[in-house]
Formats: structure tokens, sequence, C-alpha cells
């Protein structure tokens, strides 16, 4: 027994039976002589506990890097939201297919074999959204967070949300929202730009293998795995950045810009993370929670819709 990170029965009992001893213990101290309460008594749970971490950080130094990212993202709240929907409205609702291969990726289920049947290269786990395959989702994710961001922004008091308004000083480049108004609800003006990109990309690639700032051989593999996520998504973040043009940039009419990025499989950049806490505490819970779960869904189906069987 044991498997999908449940432990075996062998794993457990004698936990199980060290729990129940101390707990015992602890009943029976007080009205028999000869038996001690035991201090500081760690329930089966507790105890349990340590076995997980053990198989969790084995389980990741035994994956490539390009898998750790992808289980850092299953496990980010974005990424595993889809699991806890109730699909109350059409637009929550997914497909069997839908769900089928959203299970197939977190189980690390490449679709494709061995090598690609597109483009004849070989093949890892996020392949498929990064071939030439899955190219046609790349409008159909960004729109997705982009409306799910401009239909929350849209319920807060005295907004005006514009899609796609022309940047300050010029004319031929655009932002993807722009939110004035609302400055009384805590969200103050500011231009936004949605990214969503794949953590199997080149240029993810690249950030793997140029790891600049590595964490110390010390750290948790899970802070580790997320780390090579975190260091692709800021360099997508700052490119964003880095590409606003000067005449753009030093205007004085320009709002603050803030590039949102996520990952196809819902993690968010660090600068992303927080501006979603800033927005938390203005929107309604219900809008908010609206919203997660409207970029949680978008994400997913757009990477069903790239993966091939
Ligand atoms: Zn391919």
């Amino acid at each position: 027994m044991g498997g999908l990170g449940i432990l075996s029965y062998q794993e457990c009992a004698p936990h199980a039976y060290a729990a129940a001893s101390d707990s015992a213990s602890e009943v029976l101290a007080p009205i028999l002589p000869g038996v001690e309460a035991v201090r500081d008594s760690k329930s089966q749970h507790d105890r349990c506990q340590e076995i997980f971490a053990e198989r969790h950080a084995a389980l990741l130094n035994s994956l490539p890097p390009i898998e750790q990212a992808l289980v850092s993202e299953a496990a980010s709240p974005v990424g595993r939201m889809w699991l806890g929907i109730i699909p109350y409205s059409p637009a929550l609702k997914l497909s069997n297919a839908c769900v089928s291969i959203a299970l197939q990726i977190r189980t690390l289920t490449s679709g494709v074999g061995e090598s690609c049947r597109t483009c004849r290269r070989r093949t890892d786990v996020l392949h498929f959204e990064c071939c030439g395959t899955g190219r046609g989702t790349l409008t159909y994710r960004h729109n997705g967070v982009q409306d799910a961001i401009a239909a929350a922004f849209r319920a807060l008091p005295n907004a005006q949300v514009q899609i796609s308004p022309r940047m300050y000083g010029s004319f031929n480049r655009f932002h993807d929202i722009r939110l004035i108004g609302s400055a009384r609800t805590g969200i103050a003006n500011v231009d936004l730009d949605v990214t969503v990109v794949s953590l199997g990309s080149t240029s993810a690639r690249y950030s793997y293998e140029h790891l600049v700032d590595p964490l110390p051989d010390t750290a948790a593999p899970a802070d580790i795995a997320r780390h090579f996520a975190d260091l692709h998504l800021d360099s997508m973040a700052q490119a964003k950045r880095d590409n606003i043009p000067l005449a753009t940039a030093n205007a004085t009419a320009a709002l603050p810009f803030r590039p949102i990025v996520f990952s196809v499989g819902g993690l968010m950049e660090r600068g992303t993370e927080a501006a979603f806490k800033e927005w938390k505490k203005a929107m309604k819970p219900w809008v908010y929670s609206k919203m997660m779960c409207d970029i949680a869904v978008s994400l997913l189906k757009s990477r069903a819709s790239a993966f091939s069987l």
C-alpha cells in the first residue's frame, strides 16, 4: 500500500503506536501509579509530517528543473485552485477532457511521448505548451487573465477601466489595462501589462541553467524549485519594464506601470503576488474570489487546449 503521496501502513504504524502510547499515558498517569505522563507528546499527524517532508524532498531532488518548477506551479494557490472550484457559472465549468488533462499534467505525464510529432525534438513534460502546437493558445491565456482582472476592477466604486489604452507619448504602443478613479478604495491609478509565460520555454531553461543567485545547499528542495521559477518570472517582469519606451517612462502624465506575470500553471511573479495582495484588501471578497477562480480556470483551459495526446 502507499502511493499518490499517501503513506503505507508500514510507515504509519510505528508513529500511530507512539502517538497512541503518548495519549494513553496522558490519560492514565493521574489515575494509575507507575504511569508517567509524556512531556511534549506529539500527535500522529505531527509525527507523520516529518515523513511527508522527507518524501517531498526526495521526490523533488529526483526531478529535473522543469519538473520541479511544474510541481511548484501545481502547489501554488492559483495552480491548485481548480481542484476546489464549484462550477456555479458556465465560465467555471471544466469538461471531462480538461480535468483528465489537468490531472495528467499534475502527475508530470507528458502527452506526446519521447519525441514531438510536430517538431520531432525530444520532449519533456512542458514541451506541449512551448512547441508550435501550443502557440494558438497564447492569446487565449493572455486574454483570460486580462478579462478577469478588468471585470474585478469594474466592480470597484468609481473605477474607470480601459482595455488596450495607448501608452502616453506613443502612437503605436498599448498597455493591456488602465485603471483610473479608484484611489479611494486603496488601488491607485495604474497601467497594467499582462503576461502569461511557460516555465518550459527556452528563456525559462536559460534562467534555470544560468542561475545567478543560487540558494544555499541547505535550502529545502521545495524552496530551490520555487526559486528557479521565480527567477524566470522576475526576469519576464523586468523585461516588460525595460520595454516601455523612454518617452512613456519620462512622461509626467504617465501612470505608474505594473507588469502582471503568471506562469501558465498559475505561479505568480513576486511583484504580481504583492499587487494581488493589495487588490484583495480593496475588493469585496466575492469579487476577488471570482477573479481568482476565473484566472485559474482560464489558465487551465488554455493549458489543456495546447495538450496533445
Ligand atoms: Zn514539438
